[in-house]
């Protein structure tokens, strides 16, 4: 059956999956969502035995419904390959009794390249279906981590070109190393004198600029976003939950029909919707577990069924969750609001010009399926130790979160359910936070140094994403001024003549 999606925003917009993905964002300014959600159409006991990208297969066509099957199967051939180092793409590992979803085998080691690995292939086939000519600039502005997950999943893909600014002084030197380091002719990397803050406007103002627009479709060029609200990120994680479950019923950890509850480490909420999604679409999972850490707006929205922004904002250990507002949220809020745009238009709205929104009674009723909570800094590094001490795993600190609020969850409800937890990124990446919470004795070394002290304590060898930085050259030394984006831009893009 084929499915359409709507403007969170106006239900009476109809388009079809690969037009949601070219666009990103609805022209009102809502989200994207599907006119309903598909049920899957085999049993999960005809999933089990099948691989990653068999199983992507299953779940995604069902979304994407104007993608033939050799388009689509392509898709997932170029994006689950050897980018990922295991041929499992998402192992599952056993912990105190609870299981990690391992989403950090990908080329950044987090699990933004579950999604941003095929958004590349979704929108040139995308592009390709639509008679889009133009060639695909992506344009992004990072804090740290999505913009080398995205310059990843581009560099190279024919027919696209990406440039990514990152505030100079505002990310970590092993993330400014990750994206400087970036190969591919198509790839641009600029730090940009200022905070995230400023590279996100002037973005957003390069987006809106309509002369800049004319310039570049005379030269057969358009932008377009890999931001995290395009339905073209969300469809793919759907799948790691379905996946999760035929794992574990594959090896008799679950038997068939018998509940799963999830925990996840939650920002912008992205990753707990594509569960969400994953339950409705009949995957037996029980409680959605919204893990947050000390910026917990979404803890509290659970607890109050309102929703305000108006805290101080704080720098935690995880700081891919320092967010305050979670954009995704919107779908769910749509989909309580009983489809009602014009209701959650309203909502929206108040968030805007308030910084808050309250949903009703009945709205509430229909998060039964949810809980959340959250950790602080001490409970986040105090889990990372008892961790280790118990089993010699190691987490890093988002995924820590997630298994701190697990345990307060079990001794909440006392629910023995099996759980699994996603686990959002390889410790590797946050090697200080993660040896300061294992032993404070670690602080005087340089971050290069607690890698390798990191990889002998858990005996897992440094992950070639870590490996390759080390020695690879700088191929991106661009610093410019905020004002100067637009001339980079168009300098790059040889529209500048
Ligand atoms: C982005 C990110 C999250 C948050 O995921 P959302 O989908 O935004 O809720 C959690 N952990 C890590 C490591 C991330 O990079």
């Amino acid at each position: 059956m084929e499915i359409l999606y709507s403007s969170t925003r106006d239900s009476a917009l109809k388009i079809t999956a690969s037009e949601a993905i070219l666009k990103g964002l609805a022209d009102d300014g809502g989200l994207f969502v599907p006119d309903h959600i598909p049920a899957l159409t085999c049993s999960m006991q005809e999933l089990t035995g099948k691989s990653y990208q068999e199983i992507a297969y299953e779940v995604m066509k069902l979304f994407l419904t104007d993608f033939t099957e050799e388009e689509l199967r392509n898709c997932i051939r170029c994006a689950y390959d050897s980018k990922f180092d295991t041929e499992v793409i998402a192992p599952i590992v056993e912990a105190e009794g609870t299981y990690y979803l391992e989403l950090f085998h990908g080329a950044t080691i987090a699990f933004k390249d579950m999604a941003l690995s095929i958004l590349p292939h979704l929108m040139i086939t995308s592009a390709k279906k639509n008679h889009v000519e133009n060639e695909i600039v992506i344009l992004t502005a990072t804090s740290g981590d999505t913009g080398k997950a995205a310059l990843a999943g581009f560099a190279g893909v024919e027919g696209t070109r990406i440039i990514v600014f990152y505030p100079k002084n505002g990310v970590s030197p092993i993330q400014e190393k990750q994206m400087v380091t970036q190969e591919g002719d198509n790839t641009l990397v600029v730090g940009i004198h200022g905070n995230f803050d400023d590279a996100q406007t002037g973005v957003k103002a390069l987006f809106n600029d309509r002369e800049l627009a004319e310039e570049m479709a005379a030269a057969g060029l358009q932008f377009s976003s890999a931001n995290s609200i395009n339905i073209g990120r969300l469809v793919p994680q759907v799948v790691y939950y379905v996946y999760a479950y035929a794992k574990l019923l594959e090896e008799g950890k679950l038997s068939e029909g018998q509940r799963m509850n999830v925990v996840v480490p939650t920002g912008n909420f992205g990753n707990i919707l594509a569960a969400y999604y994953a339950k409705q679409m009949g995957v037996p999972i029980g409680k959605l577990i919204c893990a947050s850490n000390e910026n917990k707006v979404l803890y509290d929205f659970f607890a109050t069924g309102q929703y305000d922004r108006n805290r101080e904002f704080v720098l935690t250990s995880s700081p891919s969750m320092d967010i305050l507002i979670s954009s995704n949220l919107e779908r769910l809020i749509y989909r309580i609001a009983g489809e009602n745009a014009d209701r959650n238009a309203q909502l929206m709205d108040q968030l805007v010009q308030t910084g808050s929104y309250e949903i009703t009674e009945q709205m509430r009723e229909k998060l039964a399926d949810f809980y959340g909570n959250y950790a602080s800094e001490e409970e986040t590094a105090d889990r990372i130790r008892s961790m280790y001490e118990s089993t010699g795993y190691v987490l890093d600190p988002h995924t820590a979160v997630a298994s701190a609020v697990c345990q307060k969850y079990v001794a909440d409800t006392k629910d023995e359910t099996v759980t699994v937890i996603a686990s959002t990124a390889s410790p590797f990446k946050f090697p200080r936070s993660v040896m300061n919470a294992i032993d404070g004795k670690y602080d005087s070394l340089s971050d290069f140094e607690l890698v390798d002290e990191l990889s002998r304590i858990s005996n897992v060898e440094v992950p070639d994403a870590v490996k390759r930085i080390r020695t690879a050259p700088v191929v991106h030394d661009h610093v410019c001024e905020k004002t100067q984006m637009k001339a980079v831009v168009k300098h790059f893009l040889g529209v500048d003549a």
